[in-house]
């Protein structure tokens, strides 16, 4: 019985690494009730917890919890929770706040187990509030031995859905595929429109280059030919017509001339 449970409480621990994010040395905040009984059982709350995480630990008590041990005068509990680390949790010392506020406030803060605590309590109500937050391990004893509280309702389900997750979304954790994500869609428009560009660019440029160029060419081409052409034009001029009626004629044939070779010509560089 004892091994299958300690079994059972390092897989519920692996649960809480891994979904939760628990490490080691695990944070417990112990009440102040929890060391008053186990005291009286002389029953050790730090080797206790060890024993039952089956890991390194950090039993700690709230300033309001061991403000109520001062009150109950018993010393012997009061040197065990002495030996804890002291949990600020900011409540003023002259006005304790009632210790299982206190550790609900430390605990629940936006329904989640911001601090990643252990709470160990023999107090059912307080047990029972601290369930609907998903990811706080709970340890009560139960007479003379302590016991971890399976996982929460709350806490199995983020646990399933995580699990979900993975298969659905690859092994990658969800957040890190999120953040890949958001920076591959930003890399990955910009070179799919590289890309889109590199690839539409020799096939379809290729002829859309001969237009493009033809067309921006077509003006250069044109104005150089019509140029040389108004220089041959002249020249035919010069050598056919001597006579200097046909300046408006000549400029009318030179233009149509050179618009008609200059696509001619054009049309034939696009073809090789
Ligand atoms: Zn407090």
């Amino acid at each position: 019985m004892r091994q299958k449970r300690a079994k059972q409480y390092r897989k519920q621990m692996l649960v809480y690494q891994h979904t939760f994010k628990f490490r080691e040395p695990y944070q417990v905040i112990v009440d102040d009730e929890l060391v008053m009984g186990c005291s009286k059982a002389s029953f050790d709350v730090a080797k206790g917890l060890t024993r039952t995480l089956q890991a390194e630990v950090k039993p700690m008590i709230t300033q309001c919890c061991i403000q109520k041990l001062y009150e109950s005068r018993d010393q012997h509990a009061i040197d065990i929770a002495k030996t804890f680390e002291r949990r600020r949790c900011n409540h003023p010392p002259k006005d304790p706040v009632p210790p299982h506020e206190c550790i609900k406030s430390i605990v629940n803060i936006n329904n989640e187990n911001k601090h990643r605590y252990v709470v160990a309590t023999d107090n059912e109500r307080l047990r029972y509030s601290l369930r609907k937050i998903p990811g706080v391990p709970l340890i009560y004893m139960n007479r003379s031995v302590m016991v971890m509280e399976p996982l929460s309702k709350a806490s199995a389900l983020v646990s399933t859905s995580k699990e979900k997750n993975k298969l659905t979304h690859g092994l990658n954790s969800v957040k890190s595929g999120v953040a890949n994500a958001e920076q591959d869609d930003e890399t990955g428009e910009t070179e799919t429109k590289k890309k889109r560009k590199g690839p539409k660019q020799p096939n379809p440029l290729s002829i859309k280059k001969k237009k493009v160029k033809s067309g921006e060419n077509e003006q250069q081409q044109t104005t150089e030919k019509t140029k040389k052409r108004r220089k041959r034009s002249h020249k035919k001029r010069e050598a056919g017509q001597d006579e200097g009626e046909g300046k408006g004629d000549g400029d009318g044939d030179g233009e149509g001339e050179g618009d008609g070779e200059g696509k001619g010509e054009s049309q034939g560089e696009s073809q090789d």
